[in-house]
């Protein structure tokens, strides 16, 4: 006897157990769009008992393929519930309300890429890349001792919390087996040898290495090498030109440390490129050279306030809603 799958079904006591009993309504108040996904739309709303601050992503599963959306909602949950790390987004619950899963985290101030976005002319400073690259490295370094890989590396899933800590999020892409060979991920990040996977063969975590070393080079420039160019363009000429690297005539000095921990994230071969751990332990750039003996959450807080600044004086006109969330917990 076979049973029949139905997207939202919960009779598996095992895909049941993955959700929070009660009214997501009820419990939560406030909500404010903050984010827009693939999947749907992100919002801000706080606990209606502990006023605690959340952020909860919507994801429906109606419509077409409703099951594969459904099959990538539970694969998210369960990467995510048993996960625990001071750089790792830290997820509260999930909740079913008509055919939309809530999946609900802790609230953060903005990405990355959100960050990046007001500071579009001058890029972001050496320190405060070190630092957020220190704190993507904590949280990969776990992920891959766990077995497991993120595949979806890029500013707008790093983001920043209030107090200046570094949560790496999104594991909508993860994959919770190492090695692995389907192709996912945003294509400007991905690596060499995971575009070339279905011909090839397998990857490990160095590909979130190479991803690091793509977001470097976007937090300092703005923008991933081959963004110009379509998708398509980008997946066939990452494997097959020399790796990209700090554009020399971009304006900026950069210092010889930053240059070479984006050249060997960048290393063509897998067997070649260092890993999490050893990036973490012995890399300069991210032992802290650049940071004389400041801490990476010090110079966080000074970036995250440095931002909220910036946008207060932006001009209402040029002003979107993307920065104005920036100021969301600001009263
Ligand atoms: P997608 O799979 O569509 O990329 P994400 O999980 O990356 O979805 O969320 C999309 C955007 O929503 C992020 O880039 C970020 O701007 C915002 N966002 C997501 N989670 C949070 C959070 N916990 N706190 C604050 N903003 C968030
Ligand atoms: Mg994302």
């Amino acid at each position: 006897l076979h049973q029949v799958q139905r997207a939202g079904n919960l009779d598996d006591p095992e895909v049941a157990a993955l959700f929070d009993a009660g009214d997501p309504d009820r419990i939560f108040e406030d909500l404010r769009a903050i984010g827009h996904g693939s999947f749907g739309a992100v919002y801000f709303a706080r606990n209606r008992e502990s006023k605690e601050s959340v952020a909860i992503k919507k994801m429906s599963f109606m419509g077409k393929q409703s099951m594969e959306k459904w099959q990538d909602i539970l694969k998210e949950i369960r990467f995510l519930w048993d996960l625990h790390h001071p750089n790792i987004i830290e997820y509260k619950g999930c909740y079913l309300k008509e055919q939309t899963a809530w999946l609900v985290t802790e609230y953060c101030i903005g990405s990355a890429s959100d960050i990046l976005h007001v500071h579009k002319q001058s890029g972001l400073r050496e320190p405060e890349i070190s630092s957020i690259c220190s704190g993507v490295l904590l949280a990969l370094d776990h992920l891959h001792s766990l077995g497991r890989i993120h595949r979806d590396v890029k500013a707008g899933n790093i983001l920043l919390s209030e107090s200046g800590s570094v949560k790496l999020a999104d594991f909508g892409s993860a994959s919770l087996h190492c090695p692995a060979q389907s192709f996912v991920g945003t294509p400007y990040w991905m690596a060499p040898e995971l575009i070339l996977a279905m011909e090839e063969g397998h990857y490990d975590g160095k590909v979130d290495v190479w991803s690091l070393g793509i977001t470097s080079i976007e937090l300092a420039e703005g923008k991933p090498p081959y963004f110009s160019m379509n998708a398509m363009s980008a997946l066939y000429h990452i494997p097959q030109n020399e790796s990209p690297s700090l554009d020399p005539r971009g304006g900026r000095v950069w210092s010889p440390q930053f240059r070479h921990f984006v050249q060997t994230c960048l290393l063509k071969k897998p067997e070649e490129r260092p890993t999490s751990k050893q990036l973490l332990t012995s890399h300069p750039f991210i032992s802290g050279g650049s940071r004389a003996s400041i801490s990476p959450s010090q110079i966080l807080l000074e970036l995250i306030s440095r931002t909220k600044s910036a946008v207060r004086e932006l001009d209402d006109n040029l002003n979107c809603k993307k920065m104005k969330r920036i100021l969301l917990t600001d009263d």
